[in-house]
């Protein structure tokens, strides 16, 4: 499978040219240039599959065999050895639970699979790669564990300091070994400068292979497909035969890669009624679809700041899917804004309701889908919980408790954090980065 730029002014090239480079140089995003159809036989037989068999045959098709099959096989396997479960919280709602996996979000998924995807192929070119990523909470963490202990790999993460939560700054400091983690005194604006003025750097990049785990890469985005499926896998066992009605769903949305990958899935055949767009006071897509106009402004910080995004990138992907047509899109998505109060209230509610603690990103799908549904009453949906709560300072605050404190993250508090701070200049963060050549 050949991936073109949506900006249409570099050449296509191969999946594994599309993981390295990471971005085309016209700065546009890859995008397949097949939208591959699942046979039929995929849907009678999905039920007894296994979550890694599912993964395997749904990314085949963009992989080709630029990854041998068995090494691809493994790669899914790894990639999805963590539970994915759809929980009911209402009679209408459920949830499915993108959390357990090693650092509690949903960007694990992507993370592993790029992981992996970049061992293999920088194997094949016999040369030390350093992977730089400016993370402003979960990313960095994802990243982290996803590349863990990989020989031949660097990694450099560059968080702002003071402005992450406690397990998710203990998650990207305490790994040690082939991880370092940079503290840089100033925001994640500043991280995103330098992670960028790094990988522009041609000198730096004579000397070592230099790339970045930002989530606009295929092999980030094109796996967050699999749990779409296993969702469905699950929607389809639990409703009884006579009854089963395709599922609205809400995907909470900063950058708009999650919800790309569900409707990529969709377009291959997962039966969905609609998706819902669920995002926090950055507005920019819900005022677009409204009215046909995109007035990018300055992002606002909230409580689901993971979702604090101002210009979502992925966005041009799902105009790509849908032809570039606006009317096209509207048919399949709709899009909801959630203020923070909106947000806190619902955590709220449901914790009192139905005994189900929700991250604030969580909240916001939980509060569009339910919008939704009270003025489509005859339809059922879940949607998307992208983090566990433990991961948010906030939600003890809200709602009086993060619930159970999983295992993993008592074991972090028992570590000592490692990191190194540096000011938000360039010079200092080369040095770093040539030490490590
Ligand atoms: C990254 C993230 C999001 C936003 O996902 P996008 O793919 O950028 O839309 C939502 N929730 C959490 C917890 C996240 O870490």
């Amino acid at each position: 499978m050949n991936f073109y730029s949506t900006n249409r002014q570099s050449a296509a090239v191969s999946f594994r040219e599309a993981v390295l480079n990471a971005q085309p140089s016209d700065k546009g995003l890859y995008f397949p240039e097949k939208i591959p159809r699942l046979p039929t036989d995929f849907w009678k037989l999905l039920p007894q599959r296994s979550r890694a068999e599912i993964a395997f045959e749904v990314i085949k098709p963009y992989v080709e065999n630029e990854i041998p099959e068995e090494t691809l096989f493994q790669i899914c396997t790894e990639t999805v050895n963590f539970d994915f479960p759809l929980v009911q919280i209402t009679e209408k709602i459920g949830t499915l639970e993108l959390f357990h996996g090693p650092t509690m979000a949903f960007k694990d998924v992507g993370a592993r699979f790029m992981s992996r995807c970049l061992r293999h192929f920088s194997n094949e070119k016999g040369e030390k790669t350093i992977v730089i990523v400016a993370t402003s909470g979960d990313t960095g963490g994802a990243v982290a564990n996803g590349f863990f202990d990989v020989d031949g790999i660097e990694v450099v993460i560059l968080y702002p300091k003071g402005k992450v939560s406690n397990v998710q700054e203990l998650q990207l400091t305490t790994l040690g070994k082939n991880i370092s983690a940079l503290e840089v005194k100033g925001n994640f604006d500043d991280c995103q400068t330098l992670a960028k003025t790094a990988l522009a750097d041609e000198e730096l990049k004579k000397q070592v292979f230099l790339t970045s785990a930002n989530s606009i890469n295929v092999a980030r985005w094109l796996p967050q497909q699999f749990y779409y499926f296993y969702a469905l896998q699950q929607w389809q066992i639990k409703s009884p035969k006579s009854k089963i009605q395709n599922p609205v769903i809400c995907v909470p949305s900063g950058n708009f890669g999650n919800i790309c990958a569900g409707i990529l899935a969709h377009i291959s055949g997962l039966p969905c009624e609609r998706f819902i767009a669920a995002t926090n006071a950055n507005d920019v897509i819900p005022q677009f679809l409204e009215t046909g106009e995109m007035n990018i402004k300055a992002s606002v910080s909230t409580i689901s700041n993971a979702m604090d995004v101002a210009n979502p990138s992925n966005f041009v992907r799902i105009l790509e899917i849908f032809d570039n047509d606006y009317l096209n899109l509207k048919e399949k998505m709709e899009a909801v804004s959630v203020t923070d109060e909106i947000t806190a209230k619902t955590m709220r509610a449901v914790y009192e309701k139905y005994n189900y603690i929700l991250d604030p990103h969580g909240a916001v799908g939980f509060y569009a889908l339910e919008k939704f549904l009270n003025e489509n009453p005859n339809k059922q949906g879940f949607f998307l919980e992208t983090a566990h709560p433990v991961k948010f300072d906030s939600v003890e605050k809200i709602v009086g408790t993060y619930g159970e404190m999983p295992e993993s993250v008592k074991e972090l508090f028992e570590k000592e954090k490692c990191s190194v701070e540096i000011e938000a200049n360039y010079k200092e963060l080369k040095e770093i980065l040539l030490e490590k050549i």
